[in-house]
Order: structure tokens, then sequence, then C-alpha cells
């Protein structure tokens, strides 16, 4: 496996892999068994091309940290990291430095503005222009046929769909599902700032979500506002929880769903422990 820092390291990596389809998996480290499985995929999908190359991308973008969160605390377990990368067959990793990536006078950002304006983007502010400018440039740095990202993100990943419609990316994007702990809670790398309480808490997020959308599913809850109540009802039950925000969306534009019947709905929801903020999202299975 190619381990590239610099600029150049990348560009003679990429020139000797030339023709080579190629899968690119963006990261931020701290890598756990969601990250890996998407290696996997990428792995999978690299075969379907015939034979491609998956490069992976290791880089805390401070461009997407807001001014009080954890961008200097986040984990950077950089030997482990790549540890894991070689184990899923990762050909190449690109680990740059932040002054590698952003000139100190930058002047331009990639700025979305409909689909990053609720949810996350709403608690958020600025964090998904910060993804949608990293992944612009992690693009043209690797220039991948496809990139794969995490349904656990599920708001990203329908920012990058629309980044890549917007401005015309060649590169297809896919969805990796989300890999659980056993009693649900969603693998985070920020997983490891909870104390053993609030951990004993926080499945209740998932659990919430699954049985709201088994309501809807089996006909129980027969309007948005109904299973937003279920919902609430629900988390409230953990004393450590404090909800972010819940809303049911159209799965594919994030709008909020007035009724059910038309869309597709995603329920998706943050919610802090402390001050821990963990996210979630489920489908609906009809
Ligand atoms: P991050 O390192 O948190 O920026 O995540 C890198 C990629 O891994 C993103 O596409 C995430 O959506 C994805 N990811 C993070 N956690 C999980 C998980 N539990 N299951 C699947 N994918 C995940």
């Amino acid at each position: 496996m190619e381990v590239c820092i610099s600029r150049s390291e990348l560009s003679s990596y990429l020139a000797s892999r030339r023709g080579n389809p190629r899968v690119l998996v963006p990261t931020m480290g701290a890598l756990h068994r969601g990250h890996t499985s998407l290696f996997d995929r990428a792995g999978e999908v690299a075969r379907e091309m015939g034979g491609g190359d998956i490069v992976a991308t290791i880089f805390v973008n401070p461009v997407q940290f807001g001014p009080n969160e954890d961008f200097e605390a986040y984990p950077r377990p950089l030997e482990d990291d790549l540890a894991k990368c070689r184990e899923h067959g990762v050909n190449a990793v690109f680990v740059p430095e932040v002054a590698t990536i952003y000139a100190e006078d930058r002047s331009i950002t990639i700025t979305e503005n409909r689909l990053s304006s609720t949810l996350c983007g709403a608690s958020r502010p600025g964090h998904f222009d910060g993804v949608c400018t990293v992944v612009a440039k992690l693009f043209n740095l690797t220039l991948p046929d496809a990139a794969i990202f995490g349904e656990k993100d599920y708001q990203q990943l329908a920012v990058i769909r629309r980044l890549v419609r917007d401005l015309d990316f060649p590169v297809r994007i896919l969805a990796g599902s989300t890999i659980r702990e056993n009693d649900g809670l969603a693998l985070s790398s920020r997983n490891v700032y909870l104390t053993p309480e609030q951990r004993a808490e926080a499945p209740i997020l998932h659990r919430a979500l699954v049985a709201t959308a088994r309501g809807i599913a089996d006909g129980r809850l027969t309007t948005p506002t109904e299973a937003g109540d279920e919902f609430l009802h629900l988390i409230s039950a953990a004393d450590l929880a404090r909800l972010d925000y819940f809303e049911i969306v159209d799965a594919s534009t994030l709008e909020p769903l007035r009724a059910f019947g038309r869309s597709e709905p995603r329920l998706i929801a943050a919610a802090f422990f402390g001050k821990t903020r963990l996210i979630d999202n489920v489908g609906v299975q009809v």
C-alpha cells in the first residue's frame, strides 16, 4: 500500500496507475468497522470495474468544524488507521497536512444552500460548505471514477450527490449502509467521547428511530406529526439524551414530509449525550 503525504507523492502514484479505474473513500481517520465496510464495498466496485484501485483519504478537515467543535481533540491514531487500510485492501492512502490542502490565503469556498439549511446544517452553520469544498478538492486531486460515502451521514450523502450533479463532477457516488454495534448504536469515531453511562443510553437513538419507522410501516402512525410525537415520547425515556432534532424527510430532497404516501420517508435525528452529538437515520420498510 502506498502512503502519500504530499501532492507530488500522490501525483506520482496516480501517474503509475494511469488508465486504471479508481474508487475513492474519503475519511477523517479514527477508522472503525463503518469505514472498513466502505473499503470492502470499494473493493467489490473496483473488481466490477475490471480491477480498479481503492484510494482512501485520511484528513481531518478544519473547514467543516465550527469554532466550538472538536477539531483539535478529534482522534488521530494514524498507525492503527494505516494498518486497517492495509487489511482491507486499500491500494493507496492520501494523508495530507492541512497546509497541503489549503493555501493560507484561499478565497473560494463551495456553498450549498438548499439541502444544508436544515437538520445538521441548521445546528452546524458552514459545516456542509466545508464538506463540499474538501470533497471537491479531493475529487480534483485523486480523480476517482467512483466514490463511496456512508448512509450514516445521510444529509452529507445527499449534499454530495447534489455537489456532483450541480458541478458536473464525473464521479459515480455510491452509498454504504450503516454499520452498528450489537445494541444498535451506529459506529462513530465520536463514540469514544461517551462516558460509560452515556454509552449505555446512546442506543436509544436508534431504537426510537426503528420503533417509529415500524409504526409508520404498519400503519399505526398515520401522519408525520403522530410519528414525531411517538419518537419524542420514546427518546424522553433517556435521562442523559438531549434531542437536537428529529425530522421525517423526503429521502432524496430532504424536504420535511407533511403527509405519508407520495415520497419515500427517511427518519433522521441528532441528540447530545453530554457534549457528544450523535446522529442516526433509518428508512421505512413498507
Ligand atoms: P468520517 O471519517 O466520519 O468523515 O466518515 C468517513 C465516511 O465513513 C463517511 O462517508 C461516513 O458516512 C462513513 N461512516 C462513518 N460511520 C459509519 C458507519 N457506522 N457505517 C458506515 N459508514 C460510516
